[in-house]
């Protein structure tokens, strides 16, 4: 797997002006085992993928730069560049995985039996939502050929760029959309006798926390010392208002769902999410306060969801009006 992995990086240093040195070495990195399973997922992800799309050739790689928590996607001299950076990878694995026993929760236990029947850790599972939500959001930026950072945190400073806010919002749907997808998968591995409604809403859920723990882990500012949090808006900033864009994640997450035959009450499975997030983050209030947010605004957050969906419908190139081109 390493010598992909080290043939990859000499590639993106010679044919684009990315220098060698902000490629991360991961010799003696202690959770290479962690970078590589990512890393082979995206390059065989982008080999069959990019050609659909017209975006090739296409390179992923870990951007090394100490105390950057972000992913990005840009093009480098006609190629397309997909990166997410080594603290990003390192905080979210500390955070999700390696420092969190949420499961032995006596409220979880049913979590640890569905864990065994699927054969996987549910912390990985967690941890691989939060990291596939972001490779397909930035693969969505390569596709509307759209240079730009992930940025689950904005500066105070950013402009309101309107463009920039459709463009993220039709990145954040093909990012729910493949969790979505990607748990399904999981559930189709489940032998007949233990696929049932209980065990399909309890995997939707674990996947739906993912995402939302990565969101709010950044909403909240875990990873930074400053500790303000964004008050509500709407047409401020690059990225739309972190509770914007958890509803549409939600609503668009549960469509995807639908579309698969899943009829599942979306009271049910939030549920669980939230129950999931709260143990996470050993305290109710990181949701609450976000739903009272949510409550207070329902009205306006309706109808700029609705304004986006209605401003992506003309765009003809997002990823929205060219999603059928994954089934080529
Ligand atoms: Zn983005």
């Amino acid at each position: 797997m390493m010598n992909l992995y080290l043939e990859n990086s000499k590639i993106i240093a010679e044919r684009t002006k990315i220098n060698s040195e902000i490629i991360l070495d991961l010799e003696d990195n202690p959770i290479k085992d962690i970078y590589l399973k990512l890393f082979h997922f995206c390059y065989d992800n982008l080999k069959i993928n990019s050609p659909k799309f017209g975006i090739e050739p296409s390179y992923f790689f870990y951007y090394n730069k100490e105390n950057f928590i972000n992913a990005g996607a840009t093009r480098d001299n006609g190629n397309y560049i997909l990166m997410i950076s080594k603290d990003l990878i390192q905080k979210l694995h500390e955070s999700i995985y390696s420092n969190n026993s949420i499961f032995k929760n006596d409220r979880l236990t049913k979590y640890v039996e569905l864990s065994n029947l699927i054969k996987v850790d549910f912390n990985e599972l967690l941890l691989q939502s939060s990291t596939l939500f972001t490779y397909y959001h930035e693969f969505a930026h390569l596709v509307q050929k759209n240079d730009g950072n992930f940025s689950f945190f904005e500066n105070t400073e950013n402009l309101f760029i309107p463009e920039s806010h459709i463009l993220e919002y039709d990145a954040d749907l093909n990012g729910s959309q493949f969790v979505c997808g990607h748990i399904l998968d999981y559930y189709e591995t489940l032998s007949i006798e233990n696929r049932n409604h209980e065990n399909l809403k309890n995997l939707l859920s674990i996947g739906l926390a993912g995402i939302l723990i990565t969101f709010l882990l950044f909403y909240y500012r875990e990873f930074d010392d400053d500790k303000s949090v964004d008050e509500f808006y709407l047409d401020k900033k690059s990225h739309p208002h972190t509770m914007i864009r958890i509803s549409y994640i939600i609503s668009h997450y549960q469509n995807i769902a639908l579309e698969n035959g899943i009829k599942i009450e979306i009271v049910e499975f939030l549920k669980e999410t939230f129950l999931i997030s709260d143990i996470f983050f050993k305290s109710n209030l990181y949701i609450s306060n976000c739903l009272k947010i949510y409550e207070e605004n329902i009205e306006q957050i309706d109808n700029y969801i609705f304004s986006l969906y209605d401003e992506a419908s003309k765009r003809n190139n997002l990823m929205m009006q060219n999603h059928m081109k994954y089934n080529i």
